[in-house]
Protein backbone atom coordinates (compact mmCIF):
# COMPACT_ATOMS: atom_id res chain seq x y z
CA UNK A 1 0.00 0.00 0.00
CA UNK A 2 1.15 3.48 -1.04
CA UNK A 3 1.33 4.96 2.82
CA UNK A 4 3.78 7.55 1.64
CA UNK A 5 0.85 9.34 0.07
CA UNK A 6 -0.74 9.58 3.55
CA UNK A 7 -0.75 12.05 6.35
CA UNK A 8 1.28 10.99 9.71
CA UNK A 9 -0.23 8.40 11.59
CA UNK A 10 -0.70 7.60 15.24
CA UNK A 11 1.46 5.78 17.14
CA UNK A 12 0.11 2.34 17.54
CA UNK A 13 1.28 2.49 21.08
CA UNK A 14 -2.04 4.36 22.15
CA UNK A 15 -4.15 1.27 21.89
CA UNK A 16 -1.83 -0.15 25.10
CA UNK A 17 -4.29 0.80 27.92
CA UNK A 18 -2.64 0.58 31.63
CA UNK A 19 -4.89 -1.55 33.61
CA UNK A 20 -3.00 -1.47 36.81
CA UNK A 21 -5.83 0.24 38.47
CA UNK A 22 -8.54 -1.79 37.50
CA UNK A 23 -6.49 -5.07 38.32
CA UNK A 24 -6.27 -3.63 41.98
CA UNK A 25 -10.13 -3.63 42.22
CA UNK A 26 -11.96 -6.64 42.91
CA UNK A 27 -14.41 -8.49 40.51
CA UNK A 28 -17.40 -6.40 39.37
CA UNK A 29 -15.67 -3.30 38.69
CA UNK A 30 -16.31 -1.36 35.54
CA UNK A 31 -14.45 1.63 33.42
CA UNK A 32 -15.78 2.86 30.07
CA UNK A 33 -13.21 4.37 28.32
CA UNK A 34 -13.87 6.63 25.13
CA UNK A 35 -11.51 5.58 22.05
CA UNK A 36 -11.10 8.58 19.22
CA UNK A 37 -8.31 8.28 17.21
CA UNK A 38 -7.22 9.73 14.22
CA UNK A 39 -5.55 7.49 11.36
CA UNK A 40 -3.27 5.10 13.35
CA UNK A 41 -1.65 1.92 11.66
CA UNK A 42 -2.17 -1.17 13.42
CA UNK A 43 0.72 -3.31 12.06
CA UNK A 44 2.60 -3.74 8.84
CA UNK A 45 -0.52 -3.70 6.06
CA UNK A 46 -3.84 -2.40 8.26
CA UNK A 47 -4.17 1.57 8.34
CA UNK A 48 -7.75 3.10 9.61
CA UNK A 49 -8.18 6.43 8.71
CA UNK A 50 -10.52 6.83 12.53
CA UNK A 51 -11.07 4.71 15.20
CA UNK A 52 -13.88 5.01 17.80
CA UNK A 53 -16.31 4.25 20.32
CA UNK A 54 -16.35 3.01 24.21
CA UNK A 55 -14.56 0.49 25.33
CA UNK A 56 -16.20 -1.38 28.82
CA UNK A 57 -13.27 -2.75 30.90
CA UNK A 58 -14.54 -5.40 33.61
CA UNK A 59 -12.46 -6.75 36.50
CA UNK A 60 -13.42 -10.51 36.78
CA UNK A 61 -11.52 -13.26 38.66
CA UNK A 62 -9.73 -14.12 35.34
CA UNK A 63 -8.38 -11.05 34.22
CA UNK A 64 -10.02 -8.06 32.34
CA UNK A 65 -13.39 -8.52 30.29
CA UNK A 66 -13.05 -6.05 27.23
CA UNK A 67 -16.35 -5.36 25.58
CA UNK A 68 -16.70 -2.99 22.97
CA UNK A 69 -18.31 -2.00 19.60
CA UNK A 70 -16.54 0.57 17.77
CA UNK A 71 -16.35 2.37 14.47
CA UNK A 72 -13.32 2.82 11.37
CA UNK A 73 -12.14 3.27 8.21
CA UNK A 74 -10.04 0.77 6.72
CA UNK A 75 -7.68 2.35 4.05
CA UNK A 76 -7.94 -0.14 1.29
CA UNK A 77 -7.38 -0.52 -2.53
CA UNK A 78 -10.50 -0.65 -4.96
CA UNK A 79 -10.44 -3.71 -6.77
CA UNK A 80 -11.42 -1.98 -9.85
CA UNK A 81 -9.47 0.76 -10.18
CA UNK A 82 -6.82 0.85 -7.41
CA UNK A 83 -7.09 3.98 -5.74
CA UNK A 84 -6.81 3.86 -1.76
CA UNK A 85 -10.38 4.26 -0.52
CA UNK A 86 -11.64 4.28 2.74
CA UNK A 87 -13.93 1.01 3.86
CA UNK A 88 -16.44 2.06 6.80
CA UNK A 89 -16.47 -0.54 9.62
CA UNK A 90 -17.86 -1.01 12.61
CA UNK A 91 -17.22 -4.35 14.84
CA UNK A 92 -17.33 -5.55 18.02
CA UNK A 93 -14.50 -6.83 20.37
CA UNK A 94 -15.99 -9.36 23.08
CA UNK A 95 -12.32 -11.15 24.57
CA UNK A 96 -10.78 -12.01 27.91
CA UNK A 97 -7.56 -10.71 28.96
CA UNK A 98 -6.48 -13.52 31.55
CA UNK A 99 -3.98 -11.38 34.25
CA UNK A 100 -1.60 -12.60 35.40
CA UNK A 101 -0.10 -13.09 32.04
CA UNK A 102 -0.49 -16.91 30.10
CA UNK A 103 0.88 -18.54 27.13
CA UNK A 104 -2.25 -20.72 26.97
CA UNK A 105 -4.74 -17.82 26.20
CA UNK A 106 -5.24 -15.97 23.28
CA UNK A 107 -4.84 -12.71 25.34
CA UNK A 108 -3.37 -11.44 28.05
CA UNK A 109 -2.64 -7.94 30.37
CA UNK A 110 1.01 -8.03 30.98
CA UNK A 111 3.15 -8.78 33.71
CA UNK A 112 3.39 -4.46 33.90
CA UNK A 113 -0.59 -3.82 33.57
CA UNK A 114 -0.51 -2.92 30.17
CA UNK A 115 -3.71 -4.41 27.95
CA UNK A 116 -2.49 -4.20 24.27
CA UNK A 117 -5.83 -3.35 22.43
CA UNK A 118 -4.01 -3.48 19.16
CA UNK A 119 -3.95 -7.39 18.19
CA UNK A 120 -7.47 -7.18 18.95
CA UNK A 121 -8.67 -4.34 16.99
CA UNK A 122 -6.19 -5.73 14.06
CA UNK A 123 -7.99 -9.07 13.82
CA UNK A 124 -11.89 -7.46 13.95
CA UNK A 125 -11.36 -4.89 11.81
CA UNK A 126 -9.91 -6.94 8.77
CA UNK A 127 -12.56 -9.64 9.63
CA UNK A 128 -14.90 -6.70 8.99
CA UNK A 129 -13.50 -5.51 5.71
CA UNK A 130 -15.68 -7.05 2.79
CA UNK A 131 -14.45 -9.65 0.60
CA UNK A 132 -14.73 -6.87 -2.76
CA UNK A 133 -13.58 -3.22 -1.78
CA UNK A 134 -15.05 -0.50 -4.35
CA UNK A 135 -14.80 2.97 -3.86
CA UNK A 136 -18.02 3.18 -4.76
CA UNK A 137 -20.36 1.20 -6.47
CA UNK A 138 -20.30 2.43 -9.49
CA UNK A 139 -16.95 2.60 -9.79
CA UNK A 140 -15.57 2.82 -13.76
CA UNK A 141 -12.45 1.00 -13.33
CA UNK A 142 -9.59 1.21 -15.44
CA UNK A 143 -9.14 0.93 -19.28
CA UNK A 144 -8.07 -2.25 -20.31
CA UNK A 145 -5.85 -0.91 -23.38
CA UNK A 146 -4.14 1.84 -21.78
CA UNK A 147 -5.35 1.79 -17.88
CA UNK A 148 -6.65 5.25 -17.71
CA UNK A 149 -9.07 5.61 -14.80
CA UNK A 150 -12.45 5.75 -16.27
CA UNK A 151 -13.81 7.61 -13.60
CA UNK A 152 -11.45 10.88 -14.05
CA UNK A 153 -12.90 10.48 -17.86
CA UNK A 154 -12.41 8.74 -21.38
CA UNK A 155 -9.47 7.81 -22.81
CA UNK A 156 -8.94 7.64 -26.30
CA UNK A 157 -8.94 4.14 -26.51
CA UNK A 158 -12.91 3.77 -25.23
CA UNK A 159 -14.06 5.31 -29.24
CA UNK A 160 -13.01 2.04 -30.73
CA UNK A 161 -14.28 -0.20 -27.90
CA UNK A 162 -16.89 -1.99 -28.76
CA UNK A 163 -19.07 -3.32 -26.22
CA UNK A 164 -17.95 -7.43 -26.01
CA UNK A 165 -21.86 -8.75 -25.50
CA UNK A 166 -23.07 -6.57 -29.01
CA UNK A 167 -19.54 -8.22 -30.66
CA UNK A 168 -20.53 -11.26 -30.17
CA UNK A 169 -23.99 -10.64 -30.90
CA UNK A 170 -22.72 -9.44 -34.16
CA UNK A 171 -21.13 -12.60 -35.23
CA UNK A 172 -23.64 -14.78 -34.36
CA UNK A 173 -25.96 -12.68 -36.35
CA UNK A 174 -23.40 -12.90 -38.97
CA UNK A 175 -22.83 -16.50 -39.07
CA UNK A 176 -27.12 -16.57 -38.58
CA UNK A 177 -27.17 -15.09 -42.06
CA UNK A 178 -24.30 -16.80 -44.07
CA UNK A 179 -25.53 -20.18 -43.31
ZN1 LIG B 1 -12.59 2.31 -7.87
ZN1 LIG C 1 -7.74 3.43 -22.81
Amino acid sequence: MAASQLPEFVNPRVLKINVGFILAESAGYQRVMQLDLPRVRLGGDLDLDYLRGDIRLSRNSRGIFVRSSLEAAVIGECVRCLELTHIPVRFELEELFVYPPSAEEPYSVEETGILDLGPLVREEAILAVPMVVLCRPDCAGLCPECGQNLNEGSCDCAQDTIDPRLAILRSMLGEDDGG
